[in-house]
């Protein structure tokens, strides 16, 4: 068995992605050993969700990044599988549209925050704007070294007023994302899924890991923390992931709001 690998870095140290093994799988040898404990955190998710949404009190936001083929679809989906729909808003951040660009990067952003009570979960983030935006130089460096202050302090301000934030990498090695597209272009059923894009952006992983590190490290803030998820293994990313939002809901110490008074003394009528 490997040695203990953090999820979360510690706060200010920079991060080397290759210190964390995407195939990491901690004290689970296999997805049967880990099948308990996963049931265990979807159950626990799904009855902290009804007092999030009852208490009307928090928010939490989930983002997810990753490589292409990373899992950010399918952990979504599972994680989110006990969850009552009425309290979960997706928001799926593809290329800027001309009026989302006539604006600062954040405006698109944060109209998808969740209110009181909802958990929203971003289905790439922000974070596209120091990661694409940076490796494809589509905005001059000063303009995209500027934003990591500018999301520290966007996220302090979301932290501020009641959305606690999580942020998953999604770790893949770039083995495991060739086999991912592989079978992509094996099954039919999966073909929708392949875009020849992917490979171009396949061709520029180091400087995409090198981008990831910078906003691994400059935007890890004891209010908005990042994990880097081992993803090779899904069921391991599914563990950690589902287990890090069980353990940020049960820190919110939340209850069900007060019933209305006399509630035994109310009679049903025929
Ligand atoms: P996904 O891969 O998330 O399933 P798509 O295949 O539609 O969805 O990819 C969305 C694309 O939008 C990605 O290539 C991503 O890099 C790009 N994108 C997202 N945000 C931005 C941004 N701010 N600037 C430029 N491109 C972006």
């Amino acid at each position: 068995m490997s040695k203990k690998q953090r999820i979360r870095p510690e706060f200010g140290e920079r991060v080397h992605l290759e210190d964390y093994d995407p195939g990491y799988t901690g004290e689970y040898e296999s997805k049967g050993d880990a099948k308990d404990a996963l049931k265990h955190n979807l159950e626990r998710i799904d009855v902290l969700q009804e007092v999030l949404y009852a208490e009307h009190k928090h928010a939490l936001l989930i983002v997810f990044q990753a490589m292409d083929a990373g899992g950010k679809d399918s952990t979504i989906r599972h994680v989110m599988e006990g969850a009552n729909p009425q309290g979960v808003q997706v928001a799926s951040f593809k290329v800027p549209t001309q009026e989302e660009l006539d604006h600062d990067f954040l405006w698109r952003i944060h109209k998808h925050v969740p209110g009181r009570g909802m958990i929203g979960i971003f289905n790439r983030s922000h974070y596209e704007d120091v990661l694409v935006v940076r490796v494809d130089e589509l905005v001059p460096e000063d303009v995209w070294q500027a934003r990591y202050e500018h999301i520290n302090a966007f996220e302090r301000l979301l932290a501020d007023s009641g959305v606690t934030i999580l942020k998953f990498f999604l770790h893949i090695s770039k083995d495991e994302q060739k086999e991912r597209f592989q079978d992509r272009l094996d099954k039919p059923d999966k073909h929708w899924k392949f875009s020849h894009g992917d490979l171009a952006v396949r061709e520029k992983w180091d400087a995409y890991m090198a981008a990831y590190e910078d906003a691994l490290t400059r935007c890890h803030t004891p209010w908005a923390p990042w994990h880097i998820v081992p993803a090779n293994k899904k069921w391991y990313r599914n563990l950690v992931v589902s287990g890090a939002i069980v353990e940020a809901l049960e820190g919110l110490d939340m209850r069900y709001p007060a019933p209305e008074p006399d509630l035994d003394k109310v009679v049903i009528p025929d």
